[in-house]
């Protein structure tokens, strides 16, 4: 087993273009955080928030940024394909081209005090980002995310200008909708992004059904209540 990991690291290295940055290894807290961050990526698609490939995951360990490579299925990935970049973007961790979102997420980190960033192509809000600028307050939950949930205007996948766009949405919230795209949310660890996510897609599922009546439109919360609702959720579940 040992022999095979080593004969396909040497392979990995002899593919490695002249000049190529290898990197060095990664540190206890990286390999750590590196199995969270693969367990995340597989639950966006075991819990239906992705397709294959799409989406990507990052984690932030000290002024390292762990992310998920480009194109690779995740339950193809191993301890061995720890993918890191700089704040800057620069590979320090592996042989694996990152996600092609790294703008997105590397905005969030030098823009936010974010732990972690999770990137869906989730169906119903992927369906809502196609209709409407923001997230009608369907529920209170949009207070989990700061408030009334915008849609980034559209730009094509892994640009720059994505990322300027998504920035903009994201002033004072967590998460935001991408036009015909998808989600993007951060927190303080991978859980929390996770669950922000789930938690929009659910939101936006709530209004596209309720909206789906004929006949009858939904009724909606105020800021002011969504407000409200903030302020309680940060004394929300058991404390200390
Ligand atoms: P990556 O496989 O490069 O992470 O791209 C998936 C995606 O969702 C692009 O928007
Ligand atoms: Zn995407």
């Amino acid at each position: 087993m040992a022999e095979e990991r080593r004969d396909q690291r040497d392979a990995r290295e002899a593919s490695q273009e002249v000049g190529e940055p290898w990197g060095r290894s990664a540190r206890p807290e990286e390999a750590e955080a590196w199995e969270s961050l693969v367990a995340t990526a597989r639950r966006t698609v075991a819990e239906g928030l992705v397709v294959g490939t799409s989406g990507n995951v990052s984690v932030r360990v000290g002024e390292t940024v762990l992310v998920t490579p480009s194109g690779v299925p995740y339950d193809r990935l191993s301890a061995e394909d720890v993918t890191g970049v700089d704040l800057d973007g620069r590979r320090v961790l592996g042989a694996l081209t990152p996600t092609s979102e790294l703008p997105m997420h590397l905005a969030i980190y030098r823009a936010t005090d974010a732990g972690a960033v999770v990137h869906t192509h989730a169906v119903h809000a992927t369906a809502v980002s196609t209709l409407v600028p923001e997230l009608p307050l369907i529920h209170y939950m949009a207070a989990a995310m700061g408030g009334t949930v915008r849609v980034a205007p559209y730009a094509t996948y892994g640009t720059e200008e994505l990322a300027e766009n998504m920035l903009r949405a994201l002033t004072e919230r967590t998460a935001c909708l991408l036009r015909n795209h998808g989600t993007i949310a951060y927190g303080s660890t991978l859980d929390q992004a996770y669950d922000r996510t789930a938690q929009l897609e659910w939101m936006c599922r709530v209004w596209l059904t309720a909206s789906s009546v004929p006949g009858l439109a939904p009724t909606l919360l105020s800021e002011g209540q969504v407000a409200e609702v903030g302020e309680r959720l940060r004394g929300y579940g058991q404390q200390g």
